[in-house]
């Protein structure tokens, strides 16, 4: 490793700068390889979230400064923003401080689902692809989003604010920034309360997001907003449904029909995902108590397209491949020793360009229209009385408390660590006060 890419590596980790798209992976990993090509995950595909664009609306220059870092780290030559071309407000001024830099250019590419995967975002941008059960670095590529950047331009100040929209049920939907801690209620509460009944929300995007029902959960900082809809949403009815549920139905729906394969982007890319083989084993399996144990869900990449837009049935093909995924792991198998790894290099479908869903019509079929807001950027700022920092933001260990009951700590406070040798990064007091409850889960300060 070059001593850029130790410093920069170093500053991450210290600042606590995780995958900020919404899987928190420490980002200082990523600056330890080494690509020929930086891109810069623009895409926001999920509907309804709109807090990369807004980064990119109200702070280029930073996200450029962090992409510039991350080029020198990997020693990449040439850096790209992969952003969707409908964002033309936002587009020419991103082309000038591009000219402005050396060797970064903009990728206007198509409004559809899931542009932002991350394999797709290669491919679009090199030509590349990432082969089965790989990852960028293998065809010398490095991918970052767009607030990881802005975050990295900062390093090694911590990480105590992240960038959130809100979006759907509530009064004046937005996208602002928040201290790392505050609860989803507050969130709402910001955005002038709730416009539906009963609400939930799915936290990460109507895709791939998860479906939760309590809004005293805290913000964290790979935190990308929620959608809030009324309990009854069928969007909200279909992802909250149970394996024993969505097995008993799919073995009695699913009439092998293969449209969920035909339109699963990892399956267009030449992997060999293919969700109706994997709910045919559903079929032959005794009951829905049974294990599945089909290795064509292995490569997965969750997107969810199959189950809320491919199957004509309505039916769980993505929830099978997640449950396969997870049976066949106790066996302790995953891609690199199943069947399926025969090395062979992937080919794109010859008809792939034809069958990118259009995010509109994806809105629509989630019955989304009446809650797709503009969420424009509020600058207010937002001062709470207190905060519950999570001890485990992160892919990999979870921090350890650093701090005591009846501490006082100022912002940017290191109030979790984990030993150098371990894949994590610190936590970090969002706002200045005195630590009152600790435990190994998370840290609450009160200002
Ligand atoms: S699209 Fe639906 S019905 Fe068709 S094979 Fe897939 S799960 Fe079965
Ligand atoms: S969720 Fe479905 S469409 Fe998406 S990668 Fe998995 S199998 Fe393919």
């Amino acid at each position: 490793m070059s001593e850029t890419s130790a410093e920069f590596s170093r500053n991450l980790r210290a600042a606590g700068v995780v995958g900020a798209g919404g899987a928190g992976f420490p980002s200082y990993v990523k600056a330890q390889g080494k690509a020929e090509f930086a891109l810069v995950n623009a895409a926001e595909c999920e509907p309804l979230l709109k807090k990369d664009q807004k980064i990119l609306e109200y702070f280029p220059e930073q996200v450029f400064d962090g992409l510039e870092l991350l080029m020198a780290a990997v020693g990449a030559s040439m850096g790209i923003v992969g952003i969707k071309k409908k964002h033309e407000k936002i587009i020419p001024r991103l082309k000038e401080i591009a000219k402005s830099r050396k060797n970064i250019s903009v990728l206007e590419m198509g409004d559809y689902y899931p542009a932002g995967d991350e394999q797709c975002l290669v491919y679009e941008a090199t030509g590349r692809i990432v082969p089965p059960g790989g990852i960028p670095l293998e065809v010398g590529c490095v991918v970052a989003n767009v607030e990881t950047l802005y975050n990295a331009a900062l390093a090694p100040r911590p990480v105590t604010e992240t960038f959130i929209t809100v979006n759907g049920g509530v009064k004046k939907p937005a996208t602002f920034r928040v201290p790392v801690g505050i609860t989803w209620r507050e969130a709402v509460e910001l955005c002038g309360g709730f416009t539906v009944k009963d609400p939930a929300y799915i936290d990460g995007g109507p895709m791939m997001g998860k479906v939760q029902t309590d809004f005293d959960l805290p913000v964290v900082k790979a935190s990308a907003g929620i959608i809030v809809l009324p309990k009854t949403h069928p969007l909200i009815v279909k992802k909250a449904q149970s394996r024993p549920v969505f097995t008993r139905v799919g073995r009695s729906a699913c009439d092998q029909c293969s449209f969920c394969t035909e339109f699963c982007p990892r399956y267009l890319l030449g992997h060999n995902v293919q969700p109706h083989r994997v709910m045919r084993t559903m079929l032959f399996a005794g009951g829905p108590e049974h294990k599945l144990h089909s290795q064509y869900g292995l490569l997965c990449c969750e997107c969810s397209l199959c189950s809320l837009y491919s199957c004509p049935e309505g039916l769980h093909p993505r929830e099978a491949c997640v449950s396969a995924k997870g049976d066949l792991r106790e066996q302790k198998v995953g891609f690199k020793n199943s069947q399926l790894n025969t090395g062979k290099k992937p080919e794109v479908h010859p008809v792939r360009d034809f069958r990118k869903v259009p995010v509109s019509k994806l809105v629509r079929r989630l019955g989304l229209d009446e809650y797709n807001k503009a969420a424009p950027w509020n600058d207010a700022v937002y001062k709470p009385g207190k905060v519950k920092i999570l001890m485990s933001q992160h892919i990999g260990a979870p921090c350890v408390p650093a701090v005591k009951e009846g501490q006082r700590v100022e912002k940017g406070a290191v109030v979790g660590d984990l030993p150098a040798d371990k894949l994590g990064c610190p936590v970090h007091a969002s706002i200045a006060g005195t630590v009152r409850k600790v435990n190994d889960r998370y840290v609450e300060i009160y200002a």
